[in-house]
């Protein structure tokens, strides 16, 4: 135990080792172009290249890697080794300031939604400073954007990066405007981290599983998860030594793993970690999920990342709490009296806004294939985007909107009923669970993102809408005699506009879909439905305005999920083709062979059975079933596979092949 805090990062190149390793004036040079986000030169490179190569080989590491996260959603990595053959036929370990700062996978395999058909197939990878080297598996890692040779982002950290230099921008003016500057200020995000732990040898009996991540055939368990048994209930211990190998694995390489606990669905289980800087907390997500997939094996476990593995039981989710504001002031803290503290009523109605206003773009960010299944079904936020405030801020809010005076709630306590227990304080935003976007004292949860996806899609829409919201806050007021009239009556304005979005109620129930409709609120159930929105001139226009994304960068990414939609759901139909032909059709088959035999053996002897007649007549009309839903899927799967247009092929799939999947699965 005592050796946990000792162990902590010990594979990061963090701060304390560059302290502890860089020359001085390297390690200021180094710190001052992390901080202003400036360019770092090569002379600079060169001396942290080769500290930090001394330092990964007394760790063990002969390889580097730039480690990077393509549109696919999954990190790639290619190592080199550190060698350097010599002329004397020995060799050397080495590292250049260059092969830090930039390195050159051929970006031809990478998908890139197009951008490659219009530019150089060549791709760089570029150092980000401002995410921790860090050793995996004798790796050295080094965390990278990964970008064209004209510039263009073919990966999902690089619009992050750049949104969080927009908001980082907009926020600071606006803090500025509305009084003391509080330093440098960036996004925060903490990722809880769901997913299934099953056994290998049930995993390596089910094609549906490893080839798709999710179960396409089965039925409901007699015992499912309604005795709520499993929801945070003792940890069974070949899945606590997992979680304990977890942990230390992840706290070596600097990854603040703080919370697990067992799920709602039986096997399934959740990980948080401390919250961090945006860019950083994604990165060690990412990592987060490979080692749980890799240390799952070593105790003959399959860990299940996608978001609906099982159907009829809870899907896993990834969570995604944001906050902005500086190291020490967090700009989402009410404070004892939110009426008063005008600053954080301008950057809860920038993030009102900005939720309002780009529904679309949040609900388009977190659409693939898997989440489909999730989002809307009941216990998963429903497709519509709406915020629960709480009472507290609701009230406040409607007090601005309809002129009227605030009166702070008493402080409210909850009777728990006995006396022994001390009274605990009410927390205003109790949690409503069923809201997509709900505030949680001091930060905003977006629970809309699925368990497998890359963080880095939501937060760069997220950030970038919010920016958008603050510039034009700030543009509005700036220069006024009286500011926080001004900053008052905007939020006033801004308010009354985006009322709409705001709903405390229960989010799962059909009246609020009939009552987001009235409202005008957007429901996009399906990815065809979502996806658009990344291709909407109002959301181009936001995008490039932020410089988060050109018009041609917004248009690839768009194609890139819309085909990575069409071949998902292609694997899955062909998965289940094959499984229905060989598994299903010959076990029911043979077995009704053998009923039919049984039979007429008994018909030889003068006997009857009408159990086995009523059993060889449902048998076979099962197998008339799955023959038929095997040819209609077939069918559906031909037409969708051979549609040429990207977007018409992904209707094709979801109008067509997924209720033929949905028949033949019920055959
Ligand atoms: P719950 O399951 O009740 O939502 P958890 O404790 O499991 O809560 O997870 C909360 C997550 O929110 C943690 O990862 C935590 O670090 C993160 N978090 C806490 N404060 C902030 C903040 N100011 N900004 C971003 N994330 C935060
Ligand atoms: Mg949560």
């Amino acid at each position: 135990m005592a050796k946990t805090a000792e162990n902590y990062g010990t594979k990061v190149f963090n701060d304390h080792v560059m302290q502890e390793r860089l020359p001085s004036a390297t390690y200021k040079a180094l710190k001052k172009a992390i901080n202003n986000g400036e360019k770092i030169d090569l002379e600079t490179a060169n001396v942290v290249a080769h500290a930090m190569k001394e330092w990964a080989i007394e760790q063990g590491a002969t390889h580097f890697t730039h480690w990077f996260q393509p549109l696919s959603g999954v990190t790639s990595e290619k190592h080199d080794s550190f060698i350097s053959p010599t002329s004397d036929g020995k060799a050397i370990m080495s590292f250049k300031g260059k092969e830090l700062i930039q390195g050159e996978p051929d970006a031809s395999s990478f998908p890139s939604g197009g951008l490659r058909a219009t530019f150089e197939a060549r791709g760089y990878t570029a150092w980000d400073p401002t995410s921790y080297a860090f050793i995996k598996d004798d790796v050295l890692c080094i965390p990278t954007a990964f970008i064209s040779y004209t510039g263009e982002a073919l990966d999902k950290k690089t619009p992050l990066l750049r949104s969080m230099e927009a908001v980082s921008k907009q926020a600071e003016r606006v803090v500025e405007l509305l009084g003391e500057p509080i330093g440098k200020i960036k996004t925060f995000v903490g990722p809880e981290q769901e997913y299934f732990l099953i056994l290998r040898e049930d995993y390596s009996k089910r094609p549906d599983l490893y080839l798709t991540g999710r179960t396409l055939f089965g039925c409901p368990p007699a015992k499912g998860q309604e005795l709520e048994e499993h929801y945070f209930g003792a940890i069974r211990p070949r899945v606590s030594r997992y979680m304990k190998e977890l942990d230390e694995t992840l706290w070596e390489m600097g990854v603040p793993a703080k919370t697990k606990h067992n799920e709602v669905a039986p096997s399934q289980h959740e990980l948080a970690p401390i919250y961090e800087q945006s860019n950083v907390a994604i990165d060690a997500n990412l990592v987060t999920m490979e080692e749980m997939k890799v240390i799952a094996t070593r105790y003959d476990l399959i860990c299940l990342q996608h978001e609906k593995p099982f159907t009829g039981i809870n899907g896993s989710g990834k969570h995604n709490n944001w906050s902005i504001g500086s190291d020490s002031v967090n700009l989402l803290n009410p404070t004892a009296h939110p009426r008063e503290n005008l600053r954080f009523m301008v950057f809860l109605t920038c993030v009102i806004q900005a939720v309002y206003k780009y529904q679309d773009l949040l609900r388009a960010s977190v659409a693939t294939a898997g989440n489909d299944l999730r989002l809307g079904a009941n216990e998963a936020p429903p497709a519509i985007v709406s915020i629960f405030l709480g009472d507290d801020l609701t009230n406040l809010v409607k007090s601005i909107i309809e002129g009227i005076e605030y009166k702070e709630t008493p402080e409210g306590y909850m009777d728990l009923g006995v006396d022994v227990i001390p009274r605990l304080k009410k927390d205003s935003t109790d949690r409503n669970r069923t809201s997509p976007f709900a505030f949680t004292g001091n930060k905003f949860e977006f629970r809309m993102p699925g368990s497998g996806m890359n963080l880095s899609d939501p937060n760069f829409v997220l950030n970038t809408a919010v920016a958008k919201c603050l510039k034009d806050f700030a543009d509005a007021v700036e220069g006024s005699d009286n500011i926080n009239k001004a900053a008052f009556d905007y939020i006033t304005k801004a308010l009354t506009e985006s009322q709409s979005i705001l709903f405390d109620g229960d989010g799962y129930a059909d009246a609020w879909k009939e009552e987001a409709a009235k409202r005008g609120l957007l429901n996009l159930p399906s990815t065809p439905d979502a996806l658009p929105a990344f291709v909407a001139d109002k959301n181009v226009s936001l995008f490039e305005e932020m410089g988060v994304l050109s018009k041609v960068e917004c248009e690839s990414r768009y194609n890139a999920k819309l085909e990575q939609y069409s071949k998902l759901i292609n694997i899955e139909a062909l998965t289940m083709l094959s499984m229905a032909d060989t598994m299903y059709l010959p076990a029911v088959s043979k077995f009704s062979g053998e009923v039919a035999a049984s039979l007429s053996a008994k018909k030889a002897v003068g006997v009857t059975s009408k159990a086995e007649m009523g059993l060889l007549d449902r048998l076979n009309a099962g197998l008339d079933a799955i023959s038929d839903g095997i040819e209609k899927l077939a069918a559906e799967e031909d037409k969708a596979s051979t549609t040429e247009d990207d977007m018409a092929k992904a209707r094709a799939y979801h109008d067509g092949v997924i209720p033929a999947m949905d028949e033949l699965r019920a055959a």
